[in-house]
């Protein structure tokens, strides 16, 4: 990972933080080095209430992050826009996983509606798997480099689980950015081993594409291991910069320290470490297996009730909204 220029302590806001800065591929913005990941305020995950959830954002933003990493499925641009309102100058991601052109247009201007805001600066196609899966999308893609050329969205680009994901978005006309699930054992890609991954990425980020990390802490699995899992990030030179899911002060504050090189202290470890996560399944479960078709990492399975394999589920909490009766949620 790159620093842009010797820009590393940053005025912002009108307070001088330590943040570094980076270039988001040839052509993208320059944007802090971590963006807030809100999966993990979101309804999606649970773990904190509306106020809550908008509170961390707005201290993440006070520490100086730059953009805000979402989704349409997340369900949180009321929540987001509400803190957004404040920071006109913070960027947004959002995804979608329209299909067609019609249905994209309707995702944008949920967007443009939701955040109260003419241009959402980035917008992906949400989890992309391969070519295959690309042109399946041809019509949603289409709509977005319409929306790129009318001036409503001024970057286009895929989120992906697969390294063949991100060798067939480097090759998409008109794709600025990939959000690629990458960590240093490799947890949650699909398709292959981290070393194909890297692969891909590299050829990506050769041909100008901006790269921003997922799951660096592997849904929580390298959780224990943050420094080492950060620095891994780090030291690639094609990824530009990393979302990072923040649910509480504290792993702000955690994360912060991490990437600015401080030492961090016992006690801030040992609160990050009282809130590990893990996916939950409510005994009341009917093990109708609605739920197992929505599950990315095809980490849950029936046995009368579901059951997850927790060493491939990366704690994503897309199950969650699959459930008549509530039965999933990440604690
Ligand atoms: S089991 Fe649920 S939380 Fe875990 S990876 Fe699958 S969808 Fe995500
Ligand atoms: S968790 Fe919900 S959706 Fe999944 S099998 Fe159980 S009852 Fe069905």
């Amino acid at each position: 990972m790159r620093a842009f220029g010797a820009c590393i302590i940053k005025l912002f806001l009108g307070q001088v933080l330590a943040v570094r800065q980076v270039k988001l591929g040839f052509n993208g913005p320059e944007v802090s080095e971590v963006c807030f990941g809100s999966l993990a305020i979101s309804p999606l995950q649970g773990r904190v209430n509306f106020e809550e959830g908008a509170e961390i954002l707005r201290y993440a933003i006070e520490q100086g992050i730059t953009w805000v990493d979402t989704a349409e499925i997340y369900d949180n641009y009321e929540q987001l826009a509400s803190v957004l309102k404040s920071y006109p100058d913070v960027r947004v991601v959002t995804k979608s996983y329209a299909v067609t052109s019609e249905e994209m247009a309707l995702s944008i201007e949920k967007a443009r509606k939701g955040f109260n805001r003419d241009v959402i600066d980035f917008f992906l196609l949400h989890e992309q798997e391969s070519a295959l899966t690309l042109k399946g999308h041809k019509g949603a893609w289409e709509e977005l480099l319409s929306a790129k050329e009318r001036g409503i969205v001024r970057w286009i680009g895929i989120s992906t689980h697969a390294a063949a994901g991100v060798r067939a978005g480097a090759l998409q006309q008109g794709l600025d950015l990939i959000h690629p699930i990458v960590n240093m054992q490799g947890l949650g890609i699909i398709d292959g081993t981290i070393e194909d991954m890297l692969k891909s990425i590299s050829f990506a980020s050769e041909l100008g594409i901006g790269i921003y990390a997922m799951k660096v802490f592997g849904g929580g699995h390298l959780s224990s291991k943050a420094e080492v899992a950060i620095d891994f990030i780090k030291g690639i030179k094609d990824i530009h910069a990393m979302a990072l899911g923040m649910s509480t002060r504290e792993e702000v504050d955690f994360n912060l320290a991490i990437l600015s090189g401080k030492e961090v202290s016992d006690e801030l470890k040992n609160l990050i470490k009282a809130r590990e996560k893990k996916l939950y399944i409510a005994d009341w479960c009917e093990g109708c297996g609605r739920c197992l078709d929505y599950c990315p990492q095809r980490a849950l399975y029936l046995e009368e009730t579901v059951k997850v394999d927790h060493n491939s589920c990366v704690l994503c909490g897309y199950c969650g909204r699959a459930c008549p009766h509530f039965c999933l949620k990440i604690v």
